[in-house]
């Protein structure tokens, strides 16, 4: 029987893919959601259509779990990084991270010396109500920053 043109993918290859270690395509048991992985756990990006059949992969529960992003504050947190290339302008900009985590992943009190973190992370969360704002630091250096809708 022909499935409905909008109907949700039915194929089972995603299921397969997420299953199989070797495919970078997992599934979020928490955001009803396929994702396509970096292998390394790093990045990950949702998959909203099936690769196989081309129809919707629905049924997704982050807009039960997320805020949306406030296009203001988008716009705001892009303004307030747009010049800071270090992590000094950035404390001086924005002051004390909210949240300092090491490189092994754990929350550490701030002041603290970044020199010899591989990778870790200084969150920002008391200027805006929607977004969170995560600035990667690789050994000392600012490495971006990642702009994130918080969780409800
Ligand atoms: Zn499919």
């Amino acid at each position: 029987m022909p499935q409905e043109p909008n109907s949700d993918c039915n194929c089972g290859v995603p299921q397969l893919c997420a299953a199989d270690r070797n495919c970078p395509i997992d599934w979020d048991s928490e955001l009803h959601e396929f994702q396509l992985g970096d292998f390394e756990g790093r990045q990950s990006w949702v998959i909203r259509y099936c690769f196989n059949c081309g129809k919707p992969l629905s049924g997704s529960k982050r807009a039960d779990l997320f805020f949306e992003m406030n296009a203001i504050e988008v716009d705001d947190v892009q303004r307030r990084f747009k010049s800071i290339q270090s992590v000094e302008a950035l404390v001086h900009q924005l002051g004390e991270p909210d949240v300092c985590t090491s490189t092994g992943g754990e929350d550490v009190d701030w002041p603290h010396d970044l020199s010899n973190e591989e990778r870790a992370y200084l969150t920002y969360l008391r200027y805006w109500t929607t977004v969170d704002v995560m600035v990667p630091v690789e050994k000392g250096n600012l490495a971006g920053f990642i702009c994130s809708p918080r969780r409800k």
